[in-house]
């Protein structure tokens, strides 16, 4: 039975361990569509089960694509760049076509420039030393500019087989989906959530005769700010509807919390506006900065939440940033949100530990 694979995930189904992937109970196996317990039940009750799966397990996978003559599709989300960049993604592609496709800009109003957008990715991948042949701007969840990613897919690929990739939850489940749905009517055969490592195995779709497209296992990244959150509480922290800033006049020696992820403390200044971009759910808190600690120890699981927090991490285990802006600068924390400042400023940023802050010329 080690070769059935579930039409969820992708994982080889097993029947012997119920807290390693790919477990289905033996009845479920001879099924047509075989799936796992896990998509089973992320599909019917939105419920997570936590699994021991190992991210070098991924790598290994992933390190495959090296050997093959293909496309590879490069999927980055545009609400954190820096959470999508796959890092030995140089080593793993070696000298095969890359087309990197901006996902989710439908999380950024109608108004918004998508050229910009490209033109950000471009730049961000360059910074990362990763060179792109091509790239284009999409909404998977949305189906926006789908027509032209395909068309892109078949002209770069010429017939050779397509892999995408990505670290996890940039939307390269939601991608394939669609792009099947629309090529041949079958609604959701991938298992798709907001759950980091969803897909856990290879998924390999075929394009025509001789044509295969394949999604690949997501790379969970330790910038990214997941790993804190429970994963039934992602759902809080991750945006899944357009953004809207919520805007504060702040005067030096104040703080926002942005839910009880992240602290931006407003040093020196003047009187300066901080809009915040995030997801709805999450509670921005504006307080003086000589009460923040305080604050925060007493509140970060009352006030400041949701998410739900093991602990608190901004008092026990967390990472500091002080920036000195020159200019109008969104301060981005990959993953949570990015912060607007219009005005030069003093700032420091504490973060849960590792979780990446960086900052760019601002963006509307
Ligand atoms: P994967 O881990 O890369 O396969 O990501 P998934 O396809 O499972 O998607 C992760 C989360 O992002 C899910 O909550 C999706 O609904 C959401 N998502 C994916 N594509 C889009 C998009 O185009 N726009 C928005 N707003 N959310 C998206």
């Amino acid at each position: 039975m080690t070769d059935i694979k579930c039409v969820g995930c992708g994982s080889i189904l097993q029947t012997e361990n119920k807290n390693e992937e790919g477990y289905i109970p033996a009845s479920g196996l001879h099924k047509e569509e075989p799936i796992c317990q896990r998509c089973y039940r992320l599909r019917h009750y939105n419920e997570v089960q936590e699994l021991n799966v190992d991210s070098g397990d991924f790598l290994t996978m992933l390190n495959s694509l090296y050997e093959t003559d293909s496309l590879i599709v490069k999927v980055i989300d545009v609400f954190d760049f820096e959470g999508s960049i796959i890092p030995s993604f140089n080593r793993i592609v070696g000298d095969k076509k890359v087309l990197a496709v901006v996902n989710k800009i439908d999380l950024f109003p109608k108004s918004t420039n998508t050229s910009r957008l490209v033109e950000r990715a471009k730049k961000m991948l360059k910074d990362a030393g990763i060179t792109a042949n091509d790239t284009v701007a999409i909404s998977a969840l949305k189906g926006r500019n789908l027509d032209s990613l395909m068309k892109k897919i078949s002209e770069m690929a010429n017939g050779k087989d397509v892999y995408i990739v990505g670290t996890t939850n940039v939307g390269k489940s939601t991608l394939i989906n669609k792009l099947l749905e629309d090529n041949t009517g079958l609604k959701n055969v991938i298992t798709t959530s907001n759950i980091p490592g969803t897909t856990l195995g290879m998924i390999d779709i075929p394009l025509g005769d001789t044509q295969t497209l394949y999604d690949t296992p997501g790379i969970v990244v330790d910038s990214q700010i997941s790993h804190y959150v429970n994963v039934n509480d992602l759902k809080y922290v991750s945006p899944a509807k357009e953004i809207k800033a919520k805007t504060f006049q702040l005067s030096s020696e104040q703080t926002l919390f942005i839910g009880n992820l992240a602290r931006v403390d407003y040093t020196s200044g003047e009187s300066n506006s901080f809009s915040v971009y995030c997801n709805h759910h999450l509670n921005v808190h504006r307080t003086k900065t000589v009460n923040a600690s305080e604050f925060y120890d007493k509140h970060y699981n009352g006030l400041l939440a949701p998410p739900e927090l093991e602990e608190a991490y901004l008092s026990t285990n967390f990472d500091v940033h002080e920036f000195s802006l020159d200019n109008a600068s969104d301060i981005l924390i990959s993953g949570l949100t990015f912060v607007s400042v219009s005005k030069p400023a003093e700032v420091t940023v504490t973060v849960p530990k590792g979780v990446n802050v960086s900052v760019r010329s601002t963006i509307f």
